[in-house]
Protein backbone atom coordinates (compact mmCIF):
# COMPACT_ATOMS: atom_id res chain seq x y z
CA UNK A 1 0.00 0.00 0.00
CA UNK A 2 1.37 3.50 -1.03
CA UNK A 3 2.08 5.76 1.97
CA UNK A 4 1.61 9.19 0.96
CA UNK A 5 1.94 12.39 3.02
CA UNK A 6 -1.66 12.82 2.26
CA UNK A 7 -1.31 16.71 1.29
CA UNK A 8 0.24 16.50 -1.90
CA UNK A 9 -2.32 13.32 -3.06
CA UNK A 10 -5.18 15.76 -3.16
CA UNK A 11 -4.41 17.67 -6.25
CA UNK A 12 -3.09 14.00 -7.88
CA UNK A 13 -5.61 12.36 -10.63
CA UNK A 14 -6.48 8.57 -8.82
CA UNK A 15 -5.39 6.60 -11.69
CA UNK A 16 -7.60 3.85 -10.26
CA UNK A 17 -10.95 5.53 -10.94
CA UNK A 18 -10.29 5.78 -14.52
CA UNK A 19 -11.94 2.82 -16.90
CA UNK A 20 -9.10 1.92 -19.76
CA UNK A 21 -10.88 4.65 -22.62
CA UNK A 22 -10.45 7.62 -20.06
CA UNK A 23 -6.89 6.51 -19.14
CA UNK A 24 -5.90 6.18 -22.84
CA UNK A 25 -7.42 10.10 -22.59
CA UNK A 26 -5.92 11.16 -20.19
CA UNK A 27 -2.54 10.18 -22.04
CA UNK A 28 -3.19 11.36 -24.96
CA UNK A 29 -3.87 15.07 -23.40
CA UNK A 30 -0.53 15.02 -21.80
CA UNK A 31 1.23 13.99 -25.48
CA UNK A 32 1.51 10.25 -24.47
CA UNK A 33 0.54 7.25 -27.12
CA UNK A 34 -3.02 5.47 -26.26
CA UNK A 35 -1.30 1.88 -26.37
CA UNK A 36 0.42 3.50 -23.03
CA UNK A 37 -2.44 2.77 -21.09
CA UNK A 38 -2.99 -1.01 -21.80
CA UNK A 39 0.50 -1.67 -20.55
CA UNK A 40 -0.23 0.93 -17.53
CA UNK A 41 -3.28 -0.78 -16.94
CA UNK A 42 -1.07 -4.53 -16.74
CA UNK A 43 1.10 -2.72 -14.06
CA UNK A 44 -2.23 -1.54 -11.82
CA UNK A 45 -4.11 -4.56 -12.37
CA UNK A 46 -2.25 -7.50 -13.69
CA UNK A 47 1.41 -6.82 -11.71
CA UNK A 48 -0.61 -4.87 -9.22
CA UNK A 49 2.51 -2.48 -8.45
CA UNK A 50 2.19 0.73 -6.26
CA UNK A 51 5.23 2.35 -7.65
CA UNK A 52 5.27 3.88 -10.78
CA UNK A 53 8.97 3.52 -10.89
CA UNK A 54 9.02 -0.04 -11.19
CA UNK A 55 6.45 0.33 -14.19
CA UNK A 56 10.12 -0.45 -16.64
CA UNK A 57 8.03 -0.57 -19.84
CA UNK A 58 6.97 3.03 -19.22
CA UNK A 59 9.69 5.23 -20.83
CA UNK A 60 11.33 6.90 -17.32
CA UNK A 61 10.17 10.85 -18.99
CA UNK A 62 6.47 9.32 -18.38
CA UNK A 63 7.31 6.95 -15.45
CA UNK A 64 8.32 10.49 -13.81
CA UNK A 65 5.32 12.55 -15.17
CA UNK A 66 2.99 9.68 -13.45
CA UNK A 67 4.91 10.13 -10.63
CA UNK A 68 4.18 13.88 -10.34
CA UNK A 69 0.27 14.05 -11.77
CA UNK A 70 -1.33 10.43 -10.28
CA UNK A 71 -1.90 8.39 -7.45
CA UNK A 72 -2.25 4.64 -7.21
CA UNK A 73 -5.28 4.61 -4.60
CA UNK A 74 -3.59 6.33 -1.70
CA UNK A 75 -4.89 5.09 1.80
CA UNK A 76 -3.41 4.19 4.84
CA UNK A 77 -4.20 0.95 7.05
CA UNK A 78 -4.94 2.51 10.33
CA UNK A 79 -5.72 -1.08 12.16
CA UNK A 80 -5.63 -4.69 10.80
CA UNK A 81 -7.66 -7.89 12.40
CA UNK A 82 -6.81 -11.27 11.67
CA UNK A 83 -9.34 -13.71 13.06
CA UNK A 84 -7.92 -16.97 14.80
CA UNK A 85 -8.10 -18.97 12.20
CA UNK A 86 -7.19 -16.01 10.06
CA UNK A 87 -10.08 -17.07 7.38
CA UNK A 88 -11.09 -13.41 7.65
CA UNK A 89 -9.25 -10.31 7.56
CA UNK A 90 -10.81 -7.27 8.30
CA UNK A 91 -8.64 -3.54 8.07
CA UNK A 92 -9.86 0.54 8.52
CA UNK A 93 -8.51 2.05 5.86
CA UNK A 94 -7.82 6.11 6.00
CA UNK A 95 -8.83 7.98 2.77
CA UNK A 96 -7.18 11.32 1.96
CA UNK A 97 -9.41 13.13 3.58
CA UNK A 98 -9.45 11.95 6.55
CA UNK A 99 -12.39 9.77 6.85
CA UNK A 100 -12.32 6.03 7.89
CA UNK A 101 -13.48 3.00 5.93
CA UNK A 102 -13.75 -0.55 6.38
CA UNK A 103 -13.10 -3.52 3.71
CA UNK A 104 -12.88 -7.09 4.68
CA UNK A 105 -11.43 -10.27 3.04
CA UNK A 106 -13.04 -13.61 3.55
CA UNK A 107 -11.46 -16.61 2.59
CA UNK A 108 -12.88 -19.87 1.88
CA UNK A 109 -10.95 -23.43 0.96
CA UNK A 110 -12.37 -25.19 -1.93
CA UNK A 111 -15.11 -27.61 -0.25
CA UNK A 112 -16.89 -30.84 -2.12
CA UNK A 113 -18.18 -29.05 -5.57
CA UNK A 114 -17.29 -25.70 -4.79
CA UNK A 115 -14.05 -24.26 -5.22
CA UNK A 116 -11.77 -22.09 -3.09
CA UNK A 117 -12.79 -18.64 -2.86
CA UNK A 118 -11.57 -14.78 -1.60
CA UNK A 119 -14.00 -12.62 -1.15
CA UNK A 120 -13.48 -9.00 -0.66
CA UNK A 121 -16.17 -7.47 1.41
CA UNK A 122 -16.08 -3.60 -0.01
CA UNK A 123 -17.68 -0.08 1.56
CA UNK A 124 -19.04 2.23 -0.93
CA UNK A 125 -19.29 5.36 1.60
CA UNK A 126 -18.00 6.44 4.75
CA UNK A 127 -21.03 6.01 7.25
CA UNK A 128 -24.20 5.57 5.67
CA UNK A 129 -27.62 7.60 5.39
CA UNK A 130 -30.06 4.97 5.84
CA UNK A 131 -29.89 4.39 9.64
CA UNK A 132 -30.98 0.77 9.78
CA UNK A 133 -31.14 0.13 13.89
CA UNK A 134 -29.54 -2.87 13.59
CA UNK A 135 -26.33 -1.59 11.86
CA UNK A 136 -23.68 -0.12 13.70
CA UNK A 137 -22.61 2.07 9.87
CA UNK A 138 -26.39 3.74 10.00
CA UNK A 139 -25.73 4.50 13.73
CA UNK A 140 -22.76 6.94 12.52
CA UNK A 141 -24.38 8.84 9.80
CA UNK A 142 -23.50 9.58 6.52
CA UNK A 143 -20.18 11.27 5.58
CA UNK A 144 -19.90 11.25 2.23
CA UNK A 145 -19.72 9.23 -0.93
CA UNK A 146 -16.12 7.06 -2.27
CA UNK A 147 -14.68 7.38 -5.62
CA UNK A 148 -14.90 4.84 -8.18
CA UNK A 149 -10.64 4.80 -7.21
CA UNK A 150 -11.13 4.36 -3.24
CA UNK A 151 -13.66 1.62 -4.00
CA UNK A 152 -11.28 -0.25 -6.57
CA UNK A 153 -7.94 0.61 -3.93
CA UNK A 154 -10.03 -2.04 -1.37
CA UNK A 155 -10.01 -4.63 -3.64
CA UNK A 156 -6.15 -4.18 -4.98
CA UNK A 157 -5.16 -3.93 -1.12
CA UNK A 158 -6.10 -7.64 -0.65
CA UNK A 159 -5.22 -8.60 -4.14
CA UNK A 160 -1.62 -7.60 -2.70
CA UNK A 161 -1.89 -9.34 -0.24
CA UNK A 162 -2.74 -12.20 -1.44
CA UNK A 163 -0.12 -11.90 -4.60
CA UNK A 164 2.54 -11.45 -2.06
CA UNK A 165 1.49 -14.56 0.61
CA UNK A 166 -1.11 -17.05 -1.04
CA UNK A 167 -3.06 -18.28 1.85
CA UNK A 168 -3.94 -22.24 2.47
CA UNK A 169 -6.40 -23.55 5.32
CA UNK A 170 -4.23 -24.64 7.84
CA UNK A 171 -4.85 -28.68 8.45
CA UNK A 172 -6.16 -28.75 4.53
CA UNK A 173 -2.78 -29.60 2.84
CA UNK A 174 -4.04 -30.94 -0.49
CA UNK A 175 -6.25 -27.99 -1.26
CA UNK A 176 -4.54 -25.33 -3.76
CA UNK A 177 -2.99 -21.96 -2.18
CA UNK A 178 -5.70 -19.15 -2.67
CA UNK A 179 -3.26 -16.48 -4.75
CA UNK A 180 -6.09 -14.03 -6.01
CA UNK A 181 -9.21 -12.40 -5.31
CA UNK A 182 -12.28 -14.60 -6.48
CA UNK A 183 -15.65 -12.46 -5.64
CA UNK A 184 -16.17 -8.89 -4.02
CA UNK A 185 -19.59 -8.41 -2.18
CA UNK A 186 -21.02 -4.27 -1.71
CA UNK A 187 -21.60 -5.23 2.05
CA UNK A 188 -19.29 -3.08 3.51
CA UNK A 189 -19.52 0.28 5.48
CA UNK A 190 -22.56 2.32 2.67
CA UNK A 191 -25.47 2.07 0.60
CA UNK A 192 -24.06 1.46 -2.96
CA UNK A 193 -27.06 2.29 -4.79
CA UNK A 194 -27.14 5.55 -2.96
CA UNK A 195 -23.51 6.08 -4.58
CA UNK A 196 -24.72 4.68 -8.46
CA UNK A 197 -22.43 6.15 -10.63
CA UNK A 198 -19.31 5.39 -8.22
CA UNK A 199 -19.87 1.98 -7.69
CA UNK A 200 -20.64 1.04 -11.32
CA UNK A 201 -17.73 2.83 -12.58
CA UNK A 202 -15.15 0.77 -9.89
CA UNK A 203 -17.28 -2.39 -11.08
CA UNK A 204 -16.56 -1.84 -14.54
CA UNK A 205 -13.10 -1.05 -14.11
CA UNK A 206 -12.41 -4.50 -12.16
CA UNK A 207 -14.19 -6.49 -14.89
CA UNK A 208 -11.98 -4.94 -17.30
CA UNK A 209 -10.05 -7.91 -19.28
CA UNK A 210 -7.36 -5.85 -19.89
CA UNK A 211 -7.18 -5.16 -16.25
CA UNK A 212 -8.24 -6.95 -12.88
CA UNK A 213 -10.52 -9.05 -15.43
CA UNK A 214 -13.24 -10.57 -12.16
CA UNK A 215 -15.73 -11.67 -13.99
CA UNK A 216 -19.19 -9.54 -13.21
CA UNK A 217 -21.04 -12.92 -11.86
CA UNK A 218 -18.51 -12.75 -9.27
CA UNK A 219 -19.65 -9.72 -8.04
CA UNK A 220 -22.83 -8.79 -5.26
CA UNK A 221 -24.45 -5.32 -5.29
CA UNK A 222 -26.41 -5.36 -1.91
CA UNK A 223 -28.97 -2.56 -1.51
CA UNK A 224 -31.35 -1.68 1.49
CA UNK A 225 -33.76 -1.42 -1.03
CA UNK A 226 -33.39 2.04 -3.44
CA UNK A 227 -36.66 1.21 -5.91
CA UNK A 228 -35.49 3.39 -8.77
CA UNK A 229 -31.91 2.48 -8.54
CA UNK A 230 -32.82 -1.32 -8.33
CA UNK A 231 -34.58 -0.61 -11.86
CA UNK A 232 -32.25 1.40 -13.50
CA UNK A 233 -29.26 -1.72 -12.44
CA UNK A 234 -31.63 -3.92 -14.06
CA UNK A 235 -31.42 -2.08 -17.69
CA UNK A 236 -27.05 -1.89 -17.31
CA UNK A 237 -26.71 -5.10 -19.07
CA UNK A 238 -24.07 -6.58 -16.08
CA UNK A 239 -24.26 -9.53 -15.05
CA UNK A 240 -23.44 -8.80 -11.22
CA UNK A 241 -25.41 -10.32 -8.05
CA UNK A 242 -28.12 -8.44 -6.10
CA UNK A 243 -28.86 -9.03 -3.26
CA UNK A 244 -31.38 -7.46 -1.46
CA UNK A 245 -31.66 -6.73 2.30
CA UNK A 246 -35.37 -7.27 3.39
CA UNK A 247 -34.89 -8.43 7.02
CA UNK A 248 -38.64 -8.21 7.64
CA UNK A 249 -41.60 -9.91 6.11
CA UNK A 250 -44.54 -6.85 6.68
CA UNK A 251 -44.40 -2.88 6.59
CA UNK A 252 -45.02 -2.38 9.94
CA UNK A 253 -41.97 -4.30 11.34
CA UNK A 254 -39.67 -3.29 8.20
CA UNK A 255 -40.25 0.69 8.89
CA UNK A 256 -39.36 0.12 12.53
CA UNK A 257 -35.80 -1.21 12.07
CA UNK A 258 -35.10 0.15 8.58
CA UNK A 259 -36.65 3.34 7.56
CA UNK A 260 -36.04 3.29 4.57
CA UNK A 261 -39.37 1.53 4.14
CA UNK A 262 -41.27 4.44 4.56
CA UNK A 263 -40.46 5.75 1.16
CA UNK A 264 -40.31 2.25 -0.52
CA UNK A 265 -42.52 -0.20 0.88
CA UNK A 266 -42.35 -3.59 0.91
CA UNK A 267 -44.95 -3.86 -2.08
CA UNK A 268 -43.11 -1.31 -4.36
CA UNK A 269 -39.55 -3.26 -3.75
CA UNK A 270 -41.16 -6.69 -4.82
CA UNK A 271 -42.31 -5.50 -7.73
CA UNK A 272 -39.04 -3.61 -8.57
CA UNK A 273 -37.62 -6.97 -8.22
CA UNK A 274 -39.97 -8.53 -10.05
CA UNK A 275 -39.41 -6.67 -12.82
CA UNK A 276 -35.45 -7.06 -12.32
CA UNK A 277 -35.86 -10.90 -12.71
CA UNK A 278 -38.14 -10.18 -15.44
CA UNK A 279 -35.33 -8.23 -17.65
CA UNK A 280 -32.24 -10.23 -16.33
CA UNK A 281 -33.63 -13.86 -15.95
CA UNK A 282 -31.82 -13.38 -12.45
CA UNK A 283 -32.02 -14.84 -9.13
CA UNK A 284 -32.36 -12.59 -6.71
CA UNK A 285 -30.97 -13.11 -3.19
CA UNK A 286 -33.05 -12.13 -0.22
CA UNK A 287 -30.93 -10.61 3.12
CA UNK A 288 -32.35 -11.54 6.32
CA UNK A 289 -30.71 -10.60 9.82
CA UNK A 290 -32.44 -12.46 12.12
CA UNK A 291 -32.84 -10.50 15.53
CA UNK A 292 -34.31 -12.59 18.01
CA UNK A 293 -37.81 -12.42 19.11
CA UNK A 294 -38.36 -9.45 17.12
CA UNK A 295 -38.06 -10.74 13.17
CA UNK A 296 -37.50 -14.53 13.75
CA UNK A 297 -40.31 -16.47 14.93
CA UNK A 298 -42.30 -19.07 12.31
CA UNK A 299 -44.82 -16.64 12.12
CA UNK A 300 -42.88 -14.21 10.68
CA UNK A 301 -41.19 -17.27 8.55
CA UNK A 302 -44.63 -18.03 7.01
CA UNK A 303 -45.04 -13.82 6.28
CA UNK A 304 -41.86 -14.52 4.32
CA UNK A 305 -42.20 -17.25 2.40
CA UNK A 306 -45.79 -15.72 1.18
CA UNK A 307 -44.33 -12.58 0.63
CA UNK A 308 -41.62 -14.22 -1.87
CA UNK A 309 -43.87 -16.99 -3.12
CA UNK A 310 -44.96 -14.81 -6.06
CA UNK A 311 -40.94 -14.96 -7.15
CA UNK A 312 -40.88 -18.50 -7.33
CA UNK A 313 -37.36 -20.38 -7.74
CA UNK A 314 -35.52 -17.00 -8.64
CA UNK A 315 -35.94 -15.66 -4.68
CA UNK A 316 -33.46 -17.54 -1.69
CA UNK A 317 -32.89 -16.20 1.28
CA UNK A 318 -29.83 -15.93 3.09
CA UNK A 319 -30.13 -16.02 7.10
CA UNK A 320 -28.33 -13.80 9.26
CA UNK A 321 -27.78 -14.24 12.64
CA UNK A 322 -27.32 -10.64 13.59
CA UNK A 323 -24.30 -9.70 15.00
CA UNK A 324 -24.33 -8.12 18.47
CA UNK A 325 -23.64 -3.78 18.07
CA UNK A 326 -24.51 -1.50 20.83
CA UNK A 327 -28.51 -1.55 19.53
CA UNK A 328 -28.65 -4.37 21.99
CA UNK A 329 -30.20 -6.82 19.62
CA UNK A 330 -29.11 -10.39 19.84
CA UNK A 331 -28.82 -13.07 17.28
CA UNK A 332 -31.05 -16.29 17.54
CA UNK A 333 -29.95 -19.64 18.93
CA UNK A 334 -29.92 -22.33 16.69
CA UNK A 335 -33.28 -24.03 17.15
CA UNK A 336 -34.85 -21.19 16.63
CA UNK A 337 -32.84 -20.65 13.32
CA UNK A 338 -33.71 -24.40 12.07
CA UNK A 339 -37.37 -23.60 12.60
CA UNK A 340 -37.18 -20.39 10.80
CA UNK A 341 -35.32 -21.82 7.84
CA UNK A 342 -37.62 -25.34 8.15
CA UNK A 343 -40.62 -22.76 7.74
CA UNK A 344 -39.73 -21.42 4.35
CA UNK A 345 -38.45 -25.05 2.84
CA UNK A 346 -41.82 -25.43 3.30
CA UNK A 347 -42.89 -22.59 1.51
CA UNK A 348 -40.32 -24.04 -1.19
CA UNK A 349 -38.09 -21.04 -0.64
CA UNK A 350 -34.69 -21.47 -1.15
CA UNK A 351 -32.19 -20.62 1.63
CA UNK A 352 -28.94 -20.42 3.35
CA UNK A 353 -27.48 -19.35 6.54
CA UNK A 354 -24.38 -17.15 6.79
CA UNK A 355 -21.82 -19.09 8.41
CA UNK A 356 -20.55 -16.86 11.43
CA UNK A 357 -17.14 -15.69 10.82
CA UNK A 358 -14.83 -13.51 12.31
CA UNK A 359 -16.80 -12.82 15.18
CA UNK A 360 -13.86 -12.18 17.47
CA UNK A 361 -12.72 -9.59 15.30
CA UNK A 362 -15.85 -7.49 15.38
CA UNK A 363 -17.54 -8.58 12.26
CA UNK A 364 -20.54 -6.60 11.19
CA UNK A 365 -19.57 -3.44 8.95
CA UNK A 366 -18.99 -0.34 11.08
CA UNK A 367 -17.96 -2.42 14.23
CA UNK A 368 -13.98 -1.90 13.75
CA UNK A 369 -14.70 1.65 12.77
CA UNK A 370 -16.54 2.23 16.12
CA UNK A 371 -14.15 0.14 18.33
CA UNK A 372 -11.28 2.31 17.14
CA UNK A 373 -12.82 5.49 17.90
CA UNK A 374 -13.70 4.57 20.94
CA UNK A 375 -9.79 3.04 21.65
CA UNK A 376 -8.82 6.51 20.30
CA UNK A 377 -11.17 8.84 22.54
CA UNK A 378 -10.00 6.75 25.76
N1 LIG B 1 -26.23 -0.89 2.61
C1 LIG B 1 -26.26 -2.16 1.98
C2 LIG B 1 -24.93 -2.89 1.99
C3 LIG B 1 -24.11 -2.81 3.23
S1 LIG B 1 -24.74 -3.65 4.62
C4 LIG B 1 -27.36 -3.00 2.56
O1 LIG B 1 -27.91 -2.63 3.59
O2 LIG B 1 -27.69 -4.02 1.95
C5 LIG B 1 -24.46 -5.34 4.18
C6 LIG B 1 -25.35 -6.30 4.92
O3 LIG B 1 -25.00 -6.38 6.31
C7 LIG B 1 -26.80 -5.91 4.86
O4 LIG B 1 -27.64 -6.99 4.55
C8 LIG B 1 -27.03 -5.42 6.28
O5 LIG B 1 -28.37 -5.43 6.60
C9 LIG B 1 -26.17 -6.37 7.07
N2 LIG B 1 -25.94 -5.96 8.46
C10 LIG B 1 -25.92 -4.71 8.95
N3 LIG B 1 -25.72 -4.73 10.28
C11 LIG B 1 -25.61 -6.02 10.64
C12 LIG B 1 -25.40 -6.70 11.87
N4 LIG B 1 -25.27 -6.03 13.02
N5 LIG B 1 -25.34 -8.05 11.84
C13 LIG B 1 -25.47 -8.74 10.69
N6 LIG B 1 -25.66 -8.16 9.50
C14 LIG B 1 -25.74 -6.81 9.47
FE1 LIG C 1 -26.76 1.54 5.61
FE2 LIG C 1 -26.87 -1.03 4.83
FE3 LIG C 1 -26.22 -0.36 7.38
FE4 LIG C 1 -28.72 -0.03 6.50
S1 LIG C 1 -27.61 -1.97 6.73
S2 LIG C 1 -27.54 1.45 7.69
S3 LIG C 1 -28.35 0.59 4.41
S4 LIG C 1 -25.03 0.09 5.56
Amino acid sequence: MTILPISSTNQKTDLLALSLPQLQQWLVERGEAAFRAKQLYQWLYKRLVTDFAAMHTLPPTLRQQLAAEATIGPMIVRSEQHSKDDRTRKILLELVDGKLIESVLMLYPALGESSARATVCVSSQAGCAFGCTFCATGQMGFARHLSAGEIVAQVLHFARELQAASWRAAGLPGSDPIDHITNIVLMGMGEPLHNYDNVLQALRILNSPDGFNLGARHMTVSTVGLVPAIRKLSQEHLQVNLAISLHAPTDALRSQTMPVNRKYPISELIAACQDYIAVTGRQVTFEYVLLADVNDTPTHAHQLGDLLAPLKQFAHVNCIPVNATSAGYHPPGPDAIRAFRAVLREHGVSNSVRAERGDDIAAACGQLRTHFERSKNT
